[in-house]
């Protein structure tokens, strides 16, 4: 147990802040030592992944725990399927590229996603037209009220659109310790239709394209449009795509023509990241923080200087220029702490 450390490091936009206790673990008993130690001082506590959706407001003034658990397992499912486990401290890259040495189909299109495999549920992760609910078979938790592990499978996770009971009413109630996903062994399913995978593949010559092929593709694309946090601090998409009813949609689209919309159900998605740059955000800068020039979803440290306060701060401004030309209310996707 360490006193008054900085999570500068532990968090990817970079931003200066102080827990009043840190402590790194490795085991499930580790873990439950350091609760009993936050409960017995009655104190908060934040756990901590990859630190890349999180967004760090001030101090912290209670006890940090980072999750180091690790370790990977695999069980054959029938003759197309194996199920695979991996322990919440795995880094989420690293294991999409272990799933892809050994030719486990599934999560090519969800390569270069910055984290830890303990945190893919909580918002869902998705990119490219998969999301981890596509391969997600169930997640082993430590239930802070019992103090007892259980299983949640697909039904009880109730995943959304960057969403899942862990952002609900089941936020702070549970530590994620293990993932298991049932990935293709044989006969994958390639999906290239998202995004510019096509282009991508076919600028490369390659017309059927393999797991292997569809990850490369995914990862150059990642590359050369989302600022690297190792260079510019930032969480990626700082909001959720916002969805509005179809008759706000329409009635948008005779004073916006070029607006854009993607049917969900009886609604339609609005990319925010065009409604950020119709509001003049992209590429501009307020002290420390700035919109990214290439992607005005993603927030960036720009200085390297910033706190958490100008950055939610500046979030703020963004939300309410939105609501003022839009009538539409952005919801960050980072989690404020
Ligand atoms: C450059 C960049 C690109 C990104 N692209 C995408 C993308 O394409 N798609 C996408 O979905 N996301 C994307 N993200 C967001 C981020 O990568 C994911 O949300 C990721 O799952 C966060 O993992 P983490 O381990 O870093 O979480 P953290 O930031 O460490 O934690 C997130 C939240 O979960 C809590 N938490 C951490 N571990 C646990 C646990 N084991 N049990 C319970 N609660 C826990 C934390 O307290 C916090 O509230 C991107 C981020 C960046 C920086």
């Amino acid at each position: 147990m360490q006193e008054n450390v900085s999570l500068q490091p532990y968090n990817t936009f970079g931003v200066e802040a102080e827990a009043r206790y840190f402590t790194e673990i490795h085991t499930p008993e580790e873990l439950k030592a350091a609760i009993n130690f936050s409960s017995s001082r009655a104190l908060k506590t934040l756990l901590l992944g990859g630190g890349s959706n999180i967004l760090l407001t001030g101090d912290f003034d209670g006890l940090a725990i980072r999750l180091n658990l690790k370790g990977i397992s695999e069980q054959p499912d029938g003759a197309n399927h194996i199920l695979v486990t991996a322990q919440a401290g795995e880094n989420w890259h690293e294991f999409v590229m272990y799933c892809l040495e050994k030719s486990y189909g599934g999560l090519e299109n969800l390569a270069l996603i910055p984290g830890n495999v303990g945190t893919c549920p909580i918002q869902n992760i998705g990119a490219y037209g998969t999301e981890i609910r596509d391969v997600f078979v169930r997640c082993n938790v430590l239930n802070l009220n019992t103090m007892e592990t259980e299983d949640f499978d697909l039904e009880k996770c109730r995943f959304g659109y960057r969403d899942s009971i862990f952002k609900q009413e089941g936020k702070g109630q549970y530590i994620i310790l293990s993932v298991t996903f049932r990935l293709t062994t044989q006969n994958h399913s390639i999906k290239t239709e998202y995004g510019a995978i096509r282009g991508e593949l076919s600028n490369a010559g390659i017309t059927e394209p393999t797991i292997h092929d569809v990850a490369r593709a995914v990862i150059h694309i990642r590359k050369s449009k989302l600022p690297d946090p190792k260079e510019t601090g930032n969480a990626g998409s700082f909001f959720k795509n916002p969805t509005i009813p179809l008759p706000q949609f329409e009635e948008l689209q005779i004073r916006f023509p070029h607006i854009q919309g993607y049917p969900n159900g009886d609604a339609v998605k609005v990319p925010a990241g065009w409604l950020i740059e119709q509001c003049g955000w992209k590429g501009k800068q307020i002290g420390n923080v700035a919109s990214h020039p290439l992607q005005a979803l993603v927030i960036i440290n720009a200085t390297g200087q910033a706190t958490g306060k100008e950055i939610f701060d500046f979030s703020t401004l963004i939300i309410d220029s939105v609501r003022e030309k839009f009538g539409i209310e952005l919801e960050r996707e980072v989690n404020i702490i």
